[in-house]
């Protein structure tokens, strides 16, 4: 749908130490963490705490995933969904590690267990086998097929979340002249969302033929762009347009809001010039949006000045 010369896209070029140091970083981050998983899962007995944390361990090898590869200045995306598989892997066999070595009362050291992977896998086989836990108040063991179903899924969890989390995303902005990665700034002006139609055609286009007709708004839906700038060579800016809608459901007594962001167009190539005529027009925007207010501020207090003295002359 988007065309290449007028939308940024990653170069692709791939650079190992990308991959290398997220699952370095990755590693580093799930070492200690591991046990915060395994102690949890041994010894608190509520499922959903533990499921909690089990995702709390994810979600940190995955930050700490995604600045070492960042760091590393890979490009390629392909390559970074290897390094999510690899990372995915590390995080079980750290979890499952530090969970023998607490299940096992520390009896074989943990150095032995983690450089075995061989002896983890006869653990895992054993443990399958036998169980060690029940569910509710059944005492009945969970074991079996049954138990093996359940750490395949807990497995295939952590690969969806891991992947899903750890590639490198498509909208990032890589300037490849000054090999740095560019912070995406989310300017704060919300837009009326009248020109929706008209930004879903420069997804199309790569056009903006629509700059001068930019209004603000106060509320939902609204249109927020962002922006994204090298300062070093000033020779790349990209600018991208959501759409967000808060949708309001009642459930019962409560009402609960949700946040509905829809992109519209994404890091479309802009010149210098444009990129100054947005933040102009935003900015006189803004400050039009500020005067109306102030002045209608000041209208409601003169209202009310002038009742009050009515009321006064009255008495
Ligand atoms: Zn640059």
């Amino acid at each position: 749908m988007q065309d290449d010369l007028k939308f940024y896209q990653l170069s692709g070029k791939i650079n190992v130490m990308g991959p290398v140091l997220g699952i370095l970083f990755g590693a580093i981050a799930a070492l200690p963490l591991s046990f915060v998983y395994a102690y949890a899962v041994r010894y608190i007995p509520f499922i959903y705490l533990n499921f909690l944390i089990s995702f709390g361990y994810a979600f940190c090898i995955c930050i700490a995933y995604n600045i070492g590869e960042k760091l590393g200045h890979n490009r390629n995306r392909f390559f970074s969904f290897l390094g999510s598989l690899v990372m995915t892997a590390v995080a079980l066999y750290c979890a499952w590690t530090a969970f023998f070595f607490v299940l096992l009362q520390h009896n074989i050291p943990y150095l032995d267990l983690l450089l075995s992977p061989k002896q983890i896998w006869l653990l895992i086989e054993k443990i399958i086998e036998t169980g060690w836990f029940s569910i509710g108040s059944s005492k009945d063991t969970i074991k079996g097929t049954f138990y093996m179903i359940l750490v395949l899924a807990e497995a295939l969890g952590y690969l969806w979340f891991i992947v899903a989390s750890c590639v490198l995303d498509s909208a990032s902005v890589y300037c490849e002249e000054c090999s740095k990665w560019l912070d995406p700034i989310g300017m704060p002006s919300l837009i009326s969302p009248k020109l929706e139609n008209a930004m879903q055609q420069t997804a199309m286009m790569g056009t903006l033929p629509w700059i001068d007709q930019l209004e603000l708004t106060r509320e939902a839906p609204f249109i927020v762009f962002t922006l994204t700038h090298c300062s070093q060579c000033n020779n790349l800016s990209t600018l991208s347009a959501t759409k967000v809608e808060i949708i309001v459901k009642q459930n019962g007594k409560e009402t609960e809001t949700e946040k509905k962001e829809i992109k519209l167009f994404q890091n479309l190539l802009i010149n210098n010039k444009t990129r100054e005529k947005i933040l102009e027009k935003l900015e006189d925007l803004e400050k039009i949006q500020k005067e109306n207010e102030a002045r209608a501020l000041e209208e409601l207090q003169k209202q009310n000045e002038q009742a009050k003295r009515q009321e006064e002359e009255k008495q």
